[in-house]
């Protein structure tokens, strides 16, 4: 990756957005809020409103295993309370992902029909012995395309020795585009984890397929979110393409982590919203501090969202993850607001 920097406003860019920034808001109800989440939807929000965008709320409860009605309604006032609102969500239908099982089903079946997709017969077992490339993080060993030549009789077979397929997408292309947040990006197909499952063998539709199939349907226009989905883009702008919807701008901003270079997860209960909002501490610490830390602010003060809108600018935003300061808590109960220096 380049260290070269995009301007979003590039009408010479073949990506540059000619109408109204429509932007979303994408968590996924498995659990509480935490800061990090507050960290990727600001910067998401304030992407947004600076462009005088409209921003759309999705619920991507798509995983019936993790999501729960509980907390998508938590989330919602989680956003409420940090003061990030949204102009359409829940609970029009076309906004929570298990509302739209029939629509990824018609999307899936044309792939299938075309020869985009193909069944795999593959254990998790047999997945993980495969000699596996270097690639993205997360992404999970590369899938080198066992069962993308079997015949019918070697399906046959397959499925009378009792084993349920996936469908995976057939991809093989390598992606470019310029990222907002970290400038021209270019990735392999293997490096991305070569063709993936648009359907589980149990049947669950995957996040790549809904998560494309509904920034298609609902026209988003920017898809600013954590880098560490980064390896998921290049998947899912070939699902766009493959129904011929528009390619969104996509900005992949920096990870908030503990003090200790950790990933902030479920086991960080004392950061999440919940927990901050209980401890008595402010919306707009939270919102200031944050945004401080993103580089918008020179040192951290009490503003809320709608104060911050005018102070956002991609250039300003740390290029490196940031890591939270061990003292943050006190921080943020206001005492020493005033005077520290905003970390970089
Ligand atoms: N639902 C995903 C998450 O909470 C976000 C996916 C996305 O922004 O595309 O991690
Ligand atoms: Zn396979």
């Amino acid at each position: 990756m380049s260290s070269q920097r995009a301007d979003p406003s590039a009408e010479s860019s073949p990506e540059a957005l000619p109408f109204r920034v429509r932007g979303r808001l994408a968590p996924s109800p498995t659990g509480h809020l935490h800061l990090g989440n507050a960290w990727s939807f600001l910067l998401c929000w304030l992407a947004v409103r600076a462009a005088g965008g409209v921003l759309v709320l999705r619920m991507e409860d798509i995983d019936p295993d993790r999501s729960r009605p509980e907390y998508a309604a938590e989330i919602m006032r989680d956003l409420d309370w940090l003061g990030l609102d949204w102009d359409e969500g829940p609970p029009g239908a076309l906004y929570t992902q298990s509302t739209r099982l029939e629509r990824y089903a018609e999307v899936l079946g044309t792939f299938m029909r075309d020869g985009l997709a193909y069944p795999c017969y593959c254990t998790r077992k047999e997945l993980k012995s495969m000699a596996s490339a270097p690639h993205a993080e997360d992404m999970g060993p590369v899938y080198p395309g066992t069962c993308l030549g079997l015949t019918d009789a070697e399906r046959r077979l397959r499925e009378r020795e009792g084993r349920r397929a996936c469908l995976r997408l057939h991809g093989g292309e390598d992606t470019r585009f310029t990222d907002l947040a970290r400038g021209p990006a270019h990735f392999g197909w293997a490096e991305c984890g070569g063709d993936f499952p648009l359907r589980r063998s149990d049947g669950v539709i995957s996040y790549q397929l809904a998560a494309a199939v509904d920034d298609a349907d609902q026209r988003i226009t920017l898809v600013v979110r954590g880098r560490d989905i980064l390896p998921s883009t290049p998947r899912q702008m070939l699902i766009l393409r493959l129904m011929k919807a528009p390619l969104p701008r996509y900005a992949h901003v920096p990870l908030l982590l503990d003090h200790e270079g950790e990933r902030l997860a479920k086991r960080h209960q004392a950061l999440t919203l919940k927990s901050l909002r209980e401890a008595g501490i402010r919306p707009e610490a939270v919102t200031g501090y944050l945004a401080c830390r993103a580089g918008l602010l020179p040192r951290p003060g009490s503003l809320s969202p709608l104060q911050l809108v005018p102070f956002f600018s991609w250039d300003r935003l740390p290029r490196h993850d940031v890591r939270l300061e061990p003292d943050m808590l006190p921080r943020l109960r206001g005492l020493r607001l005033a005077t520290a220096p905003c970390a970089r």
